[in-house]
């Protein structure tokens, strides 16, 4: 079974520094770019970003 969401580096063209709230499942803790749109997850001392689902 695959993943509805790919991970990937945080990539360097936005370093995510501006982002909203989303919310948190348990030790996860989620964030939306308001810069990229993309979703920053962040577990403890690691951080992933999430290329948001652009529907416009
Ligand atoms: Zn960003």
């Amino acid at each position: 079974m695959s993943s509805p969401i790919a991970e990937s580096p945080v990539r360097s063209r936005c370093d995510h520094s501006e982002v909203e709230d989303l919310g948190n499942a348990g030790i996860v803790e989620f964030y939306r770019c308001t810069r990229c749109r993309d979703v920053v997850v962040v577990q403890g001392s690691r951080r992933w970003a999430v290329t948001a689902i652009h529907e416009d």
